[in-house]
């Protein structure tokens, strides 16, 4: 086979795993198979820029930047739906449509109506060519390179599919992907999405592609636009973008009746609880596509289409006591411990009031009546208080000052929307919590070790801090309540493997506010070993790519406190790793030294990401703007005339990413 065969005979391969795995959810290789297959492809088409294809499934990973989205006018508007609320609103709409189209018989298709941010992807010759958001209707921004990045959008369609067309519909991120991600936020100090939809939408318009690609956001269809289509009915449409290789749920259904579009109502209503996403109503269609067009749109919507809205669960419930949470970095949540309630299908005893002002704003007090509502959180919240049952006597509640677990001082700091701890070397909690945050998974993984162990070893004060892990010894474990003699050795031998783990990860184990995952690869391959990362100054760390004035800050702070470093110290004496190993160090050489360069653009043969690790991995820097201090600015195709105007008018040389890649 030829090397454009394997290319080509890969891609294809991928392209049949990824649809079965992210559309049909059917998966029939393992990941590792997957991943495996991705990389062979990947050399190989680095190897061979020749054949290159804007379809190959290693796009997936993204990378490229877009700084400026550009307007798009969308050649088929994108119009709201009309709302309705009752079986009269409908019956009424059916007479509507009976009188516009004489007396045929009609068939309505009923879908779920998904809580996300609406899109529109255009297909020529089955390729996706452009993605844009549905904006004020007329026109939208594009966002191609980052819905590229979502693994359930075919780049290329299987099937007999139309030479060009619009298909519409929603970007989603499911449930489980949204508290994941919300979860690894708050390791990293940073406070939680509040909901699904807007985290979707909001995720459309990063700049950087690599992080979307991060981000598990799905899109489901349910329209198709253009002409010579042929297809004759929604439901039609439906099946054919299934075949051609989208993602479109089958729970779809043809009613004949109002009567029973309210039946297939009434069940979602109820089973939408099961469902992985948020949906937030029904839509129904007239069926018949010739039907649609003789009926045609209001200045607002298409006569041919009803909303049915959910009622939002909402319940009132007592609040009986707000409590206040301390997490690992010393942030105060204050909690609503409320009279246990049925909503959405759940006991719900206990919601988040976010902050202090949350709390002020809806003038939330202990004994008060509220409403509560699941909306697209997973926790619910309270959005009002009932004031007709409020109490005579009763009394506004006075936030904390003080720290409910150390009685330190509380502090807010301008930009902060929550008070904090600042006890963090005595405060209990934030002592558990950055030892659990050591252990957990994506930082030292230490085997035979849980959270509930780590409260258990601090309590009985054989542990202050992470470093005293690795002093622990079978015989002072095996006294412990529910410690077997395995058990014992098993964590002794967890806490030694962990001397294995590379020095990014030890870097974000550390637990530094604002370093999480990506920030401490960063920072490890910029300072190739702790030593010259804790003698930093600020302005030589936030000269490192990505890393901002927050972080920088956050690094400084924690080194200058003493210990810290003692901590560190001691974890190195343990034999903890503290820098890049001899492997990771050899791909690396120091060509590139003391010159600052600036990636602006698209290119070709590299993605963005690999050309910033290429000028770092050869000693260089990347810098995000253009400065006196630039040597230069690698340009792809696209690139944005300010940036060239201010490399123009610094004397900053500009050069291809073919000059580049002669240069290492
Ligand atoms: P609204 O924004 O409330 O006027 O509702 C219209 C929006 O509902 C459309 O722009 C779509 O993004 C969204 N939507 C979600 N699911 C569907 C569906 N199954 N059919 C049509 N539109 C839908
Ligand atoms: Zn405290």
């Amino acid at each position: 086979m030829s090397i454009k065969q394997t290319i080509e005979t890969l891609r294809e391969e991928l392209r049949v795993h990824n649809h079965n795995y992210y559309v049909l959810d059917n998966a029939m290789i393992s990941d590792f198979d997957f991943d495996m297959r991705l990389k062979e492809l990947q050399v190989l088409e680095e190897k061979h820029p020749e054949f290159y294809d804007a379809t190959s499934p290693t796009l997936r990973v993204g990378g490229a930047v877009t700084k400026n989205f550009d307007t798009i006018v969308h050649e088929h508007r994108m119009y709201s739906l009309e709302n309705s609320y009752s079986k009269e609103d409908l019956d009424d709409w059916e007479k509507r449509i009976q009188k516009n189209l004489g007396d045929v018989p009609l068939e309505f298709t009923c879908e779920l109506k998904y809580d996300g941010a609406s899109i529109s992807l255009t297909y020529e010759n089955g390729q996706l060519v452009k993605a844009v958001t549905r904006g004020d209707g007329y026109q939208g921004d594009e966002v191609t390179t980052n819905i590229k990045t979502i693994k359930s959008v075919p780049l290329k369609l299987k099937g007999d599919y139309p030479p060009k067309f619009d298909i519409r519909g929603e970007i989603i991120l499911p449930f489980e992907g949204f508290a994941q991600m919300n979860k690894e936020r708050v390791e990293n100090g940073e406070d939680p999405y509040m909901n699904p939809r807007n985290t979707a939408s909001g995720s459309l318009k990063l700049q950087d592609s690599a992080l979307v690609a991060q981000r598990p956001l799905d899109c489901l269809l349910y329209s198709i636009v253009g002409s010579k289509l042929n297809i004759e009915s929604q439901f039609e449409v439906l099946e054919k973008a299934r075949q051609w290789g989208f993602k479109v749920p089958t729970i779809a259904k043809l009613c004949k009746t109002t009567d029973e579009v309210m039946e297939f109502v009434a069940h979602w209503d109820v089973h939408r609880h099961d469902l992985p996403y948020e949906t937030d109503g029904v839509v129904i269609k007239v069926n018949n596509l010739q039907h649609q067009e003789e009926l045609g749109y209001t200045s607002k919507s298409p006569r041919w289409a009803m909303a049915y809205k959910f009622k939002a669960e909402q319940v009132t419930t007592v609040l009986n006591e707000i409590t206040y949470q301390v997490g690992r970095t010393g942030a105060i949540t204050p909690v609503a411990n409320l009279e246990a309630v049925l909503l959405a299908g759940t006991t719900v005893k206990r919601a988040s009031l976010h902050n202090a002002d949350q709390i002020e704003k809806l003038d939330i007090r202990e004994g008060d009546t509220v409403f509560v509502e699941k909306g697209g959180e997973i926790i619910p919240k309270i959005i009002a208080v009932d004031f007709d049952k409020r109490a005579v006597d009763s009394q506004p509640t006075n936030y904390i000052t003080h720290c409910p677990e150390c009685e330190t001082e509380l502090v807010r700091t301008d930009g902060d929307a929550k008070h904090f701890c600042t006890n963090f070397y005595g405060c209990p909690p934030q002592i558990t919590g950055r030892i659990q945050h050591f252990i957990s998974r994506k930082a030292m993984d230490i085997e035979g070790l849980g959270g509930e162990t780590v409260e258990l070893l601090f309590k009985e004060g054989l542990i202050k801090n992470y470093a005293d892990l690795f002093t622990l010894t079978k015989e002072q474990l095996m006294p412990l309540e529910r410690m077997a003699e395995k058990s014992a050795e098993n964590l002794v031998s967890g806490v030694k493997k962990s001397t294995e783990i590379p020095f990014e990860r030890v870097l974000f184990a550390l637990g530094i506010r604002f370093v999480g995952e990506t920030v401490a690869k960063k920072l490890a391959k910029a300072y190739k070993n702790i030593d010259t990362l804790m003698v930093a100054t600020e302005e030589e760390l936030v000269a490192v790519d990505e890393i901002g004035e927050r972080i920088a800050k956050s690094v400084l702070e924690f080194f200058q406190n003493e210990k810290n470093v003692e901590a560190v110290n001691r974890l190195k004496s343990y034999e903890v790793q503290f820098s890049l190993s001899e492997e990771q160090l050899e791909n690396q050489t120091d060509k590139l030294k003391g010159q600052t360069f600036v990636v602006s653009g698209v290119f070709e043969k590299v993605s963005r990401t690999e050309l910033k690790k290429l000028i770092e991995d050869n000693g260089g820097k990347v810098a995000s703007s253009i400065s006196s201090k630039t040597t230069y600015v690698v340009a792809g195709d696209k690139m944005g005339p300010s940036k060239r105007t201010k490399a123009e008018s610094l004397n900053v040389s500009i050069i291809t990413e073919d000059d580049f890649l002669i240069m290492i």
